[in-house]
């Protein structure tokens, strides 16, 4: 090799180019920042952690939910923003700017009284005061994935600020632009510029935000979740993990049918199935397993595929990655070969663009199939027949995912009590995927679908540290040389007695 053939000697920093995966036209480009670059943002963000911490929890929340109002009234551009980097339909957009604004609301309203410094019963009431505190960690990290580039790139931002911390993002290199507009706005509304960044790149650039944060929260695969947990635990900082599912809709033979079929298309294909809580695989009821497939069958052909805009006309869009799209065919090529059947579908659409898969419907599937057991990211829906519901729990629990899950019945109260005994981190009955409308609920996965949970009380919680302050008041203190004396011992004894008989003792 010549001196001249060697790669040149950058001076200019390194770019990633993001393209429109509809039309494939370059919408821009982002730089690589650099393990420095990163060094410098987290520099700057604890810079600005003090002041920021020292404001009132309403007041953050206060320009919290300006921002949720400014995202709001430029609604249009936020979910061209989206749409332009996911190839997803106007309607699956606009979600995202709703959900975000419902998280916004609910911990304007919820966080301060969380949040509060609260008084605990100590040991003996008269002479300790027992205090406790929620403080913020500092500097937040988010490493975030491109299928949701609004919502699952802000929405744990939302409680991080709330608490007081000051936060790094680190989104997908697929799909920068939408988390770099949602926090310019964050700006505008008056956010300190240190409090809320944005760094850029793939995940050399996260690796650096892991290697310095004082909090991590990822959202995205198992295999990178893993490796970022490592790291953690390694620099025994706090992390939250939001992984992939392979989550289960149980169909019961009581069921209202249409709705059944119906409801998997929805909780299957919404963003072309690149959904952590994605309708993945489908137990029925023998009795019912018939008219089921010919409802969904029925269903399917009415669903319209394309990449125009209007929210109600077009039902599924592009998928967003091309690797995702391999994968489908790869998935779905395993089962074919042993011995499932292509109901519906099961090919590309290049006639709409290149990451255009059709919804494809499988039978005949066993859990030998990668379809069954290995996450899918795309508009694959395959569909068992099972002998009963005990069956179909037995089978909903055979995986290594655990992240939500469904049950269509019309008995409430059974599909209630069948819905605990599903290994996820929610359920839903007679409905899927609902659960990132409901703030007030924590939402997150058992077993290898994450760690830590997003939204309700507990996705605010996750971000501050519990200071505990024991005060005594000196009351018939007098010098001792040992932690308690005989006196106190005395007491102590004598609380322990009467805790039984006065409920405010009692601990
Ligand atoms: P995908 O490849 O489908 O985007 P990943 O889980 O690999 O799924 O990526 C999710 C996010 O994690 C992205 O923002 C990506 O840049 C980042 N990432 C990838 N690898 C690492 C890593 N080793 N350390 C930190 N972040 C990473």
């Amino acid at each position: 090799m010549t001196v001249s053939e060697q790669s040149p000697i950058r001076t200019a920093p390194e770019t990633i180019t993001i393209r429109n995966p509809v039309t494939s036209a370059v919408i821009g480009e982002v730089p690589i920042q650099s393990a420095d670059e990163v060094r410098r943002a987290v520099e700057r963000a604890r810079a600005a952690f003090p002041a920021w911490a020292a404001r009132s929890v309403q007041e953050r929340a206060t320009l919290l939910r300006k921002w949720g109002d400014l995202i709001m009234a430029e609604q249009d551009k936020m979910i061209a923003t989206i749409r332009s980097e996911t190839g997803k339909i106007q309607l699956h957009a606009w979600e995202e700017v709703l959900v975000i604004d419902n998280t916004v609301d609910y911990y304007y309203y919820r966080a301060a009284g969380i949040l509060r410094p609260q008084t605990r019963r100590s040991l003996i009431p008269m002479k300790f005061k027992a205090r406790m505190y929620y403080k913020p960690y500092g500097v937040c990290g988010f490493i975030t994935p491109w299928n949701y580039p609004l919502l699952n790139a802000l929405q744990d931002l939302i409680p991080a600020l709330i608490a007081g911390n000051t936060v790094i993002l680190k989104p997908s290199e697929i799909t920068p632009f939408t988390a770099l507009y949602a926090v310019e706005l964050m700006h505008r509304v008056g956010i300190p510029k240190d409090v809320a960044q944005v760094v850029t790149g793939a995940g050399q650039t996260g690796s650096a935000l892991v290697d310095l944060v004082d909090d991590l929260s990822f959202t995205g695969s198992t295999a990178t979740g893993r490796k970022i947990a490592m790291r953690c635990a390694e620099r025994l900082i706090p992390y939250s993990l939001e992984l992939g599912g392979k989550d289960a809709l149980i169909v019961l033979k009581d069921a209202n049918i249409d709705l059944a079929a119906t409801g998997t298309l929805a909780g299957s294909l919404e963003n072309s199935g690149q959904v952590c809580v994605a309708t993945e695989r489908v137990y029925v009821e023998a009795a019912v397993y018939d008219q089921y497939i010919e409802r969904i069958r029925h269903y399917v052909a009415q669903m319209v595929q394309g990449s125009g805009d209007g929210m109600w006309d077009i039902h599924i869009g592009s998928m967003t990655n091309e690797r995702e799209v391999q994968r489908a065919e790869q998935q779905l090529a395993d089962a074919v070969s042993k011995g499932a059947k292509v109901l519906y579908g099961g090919k590309r659409r290049p006639d709409l663009g290149p990451l255009f898969f059709e919804p494809t419907l499988l039978v005949d599937v066993d859990h030998s199939m990668e379809v069954m057991r290995e996450e899918t990211f795309g508009p694959l829906i395959p569909i068992m027949k099972v002998k009963d519901e005990a069956e179909a729990i037995r089978l909903a629990n055979d995986n290594r995912y655990g992240l939500s899950g469904a049950i269509y019945t019309r008995d409430l109260k059974r599909g209630e009590q069948l819905a605990t005994q599903m290994e996820s981190g929610d359920v839903h009955v007679n409905c899927t995927s609902w659960i990132f409308g409901i703030p007030t609920l924590p939402m997150g996965g058992v077993k290898e679908s994450g760690v830590g949970r997003r939204n309700g009380p507990e996705g605010l919680l996750r971000f501050v540290k519990p200071q505990s302050i024991v005060i005594d008041n000196e009351l018939m203190n007098k010098p001792k040389l040992t932690l308690v004396d005989e006196f106190g011992l005395r007491i102590a004894l004598l609380i322990r007695s009467a805790r039984r008989y006065i409920p405010f003792l009692r601990l």
